[in-house]
């Protein structure tokens, strides 16, 4: 209490200014130290309250005698004891915060309880959502992605407030600053909140012109969104505060971007795992090969062991999916179809039916002009 600063000095007025600069000057200290502005933060706070003081000694006409004449001294003397907490000065000033904040736009946010004007207290501002296709293999081995995001950010010509720079909001013509008409429906009586002001009972006669008072303007914004890998279709990443702003002095909402895995032509995902399919030749199937199969890494040799069937299925440890959380890699599952062979050539036809006749199967004569010889041979004639 020993060195209070000067009452003028704090709000940055002269000595001889009117009672509307006075009010101007507490206004956008009181924006800029307000508590849900700044939370925990002693220096704001501490700002926050001298502003108040200052401010409430100021707007009083005899107050402000008083000290112009007698100073800190002469106010204590007349019983003055400025502002013990925040909360004093919300129930104090609440229709004030009201007007800083703009107005009740409803569903009122974590307020601090009534004093602050109820409805007009800091709101969180909206989640937003933005879905992002992405490829399979960039979800198997992650990306970063740049994304432009629509959302609405304070207008700084009003700061928020939506109306006409350098005016002040006056009471509601609608509602006579009341914030709530009566209807009357045949004997009833009706309350309800007025529907010009929403209820606030102040508002500005002319617009903000940047924003056709709306307090905010539709801002393009670009993000860089890291997908990690291992996600799959649903996925929901979470970047905290880019959401929409808040309203009076309230925290950001966040974005949720989903993800979107778009179906690739040769893998589908199984959990971790991931399947395909492997295609090889009947001798390759029969006598047993190393093949070459596709994989999210490029390719890789496959040992299909002889006598394989098709829908057997092969496994390729470690290159599946990437788990989200463990990172561990599932597998890729190859299922296995023998390919059966549409063109052949004299020789390679002559060989199948060699193999037929060698495991006493009929064939059709698939062959020209060898076929019939050989069977006939078989038969033992000799034409
Ligand atoms: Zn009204
Ligand atoms: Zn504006």
């Amino acid at each position: 209490m020993a060195d209070k600063r000067d009452y003028y000095e704090i709000l940055g007025v002269a000595r001889e200014a009117d009672a509307k600069e006075i009010k101007k000057a507490y206004r956008k200290l009181a924006l800029k130290h307000h508590p849900d502005r700044n939370p925990d933060d002693k220096e704001a706070e501490s700002s926050f309250k001298e502003a108040a003081e200052a401010y409430e000694v100021l707007r009083d006409e005899q107050k402000r005698s008083t000290y112009d004449r007698f100073g800190h001294e002469g106010l204590r003397g007349a019983g003055f004891q400025g502002f013990g907490g925040s909360d004093e000065i919300f129930s104090a000033f609440g229709d004030m915060f009201a007007d800083l904040f703009g107005f009740g736009a409803g569903g009122a946010g974590g307020g601090r309880g009534r004093g602050r004007g109820g409805r007009s207290g800091p709101r969180r501002g909206s989640d937003l959502r933005y879905d992002m296709p992405i490829d399979f293999v960039d979800a198997a081995h992650g990306t970063s992605e740049e994304i432009n995001i629509a959302r609405s950010e304070p207008c700084e010509t009003c700061e928020g407030s939506g109306g006409k720079a350098d005016t002040e909001p006056t009471a509601c013509r609608t509602c006579g600053g009341r914030g709530e008409v009566v209807q009357s429906q045949g004997f009833l009586q009706i309350r309800t909140t007025c529907p010009r002001c929403r209820g606030a009972g102040r508002m500005f006669e002319e617009h903000c012109e940047d924003c056709a008072g709306r307090g905010a303007n539709e801002v393009e914004r670009k993000l860089t969104v890291n997908v990690p890998p291992g996600v799959d279709t649903g996925v929901q990443l979470r970047l905290v505060g880019e959401g929409e702003p808040g309203t009076r002095g309230g925290p950001p909402g966040n974005l949720h971007v989903v993800i979107h895995v778009r179906p690739h032509e040769l893998f589908e995902r199984h959990g971790d795992d991931i399947a395909a399919r492997l295609e090889v030749s009947f001798p390759q199937a029969a006598l047993g090969a190393e093949v070459e199969a596709p994989t999210m890494d490029g390719k890789a040799a496959v040992d299909v062991p002889a006598g394989t069937q098709t829908g057997d299925l092969l496994r390729l440890r470690g290159q599946g999916m990437p788990n989200l959380r463990t990172r561990n890699r599932g597998d890729q599952i190859l299922q296995v179809f023998v390919k059966t062979p549409k063109k052949l050539n004299e020789r390679e036809r002559e060989l199948l039916g060699e193999l037929a006749a060698l495991q006493g199967e009929k064939v059709k004569d698939g062959h020209p002009h060898g076929f019939k010889k050989f069977f006939s041979k078989l038969a033992g004639h000799d034409d």
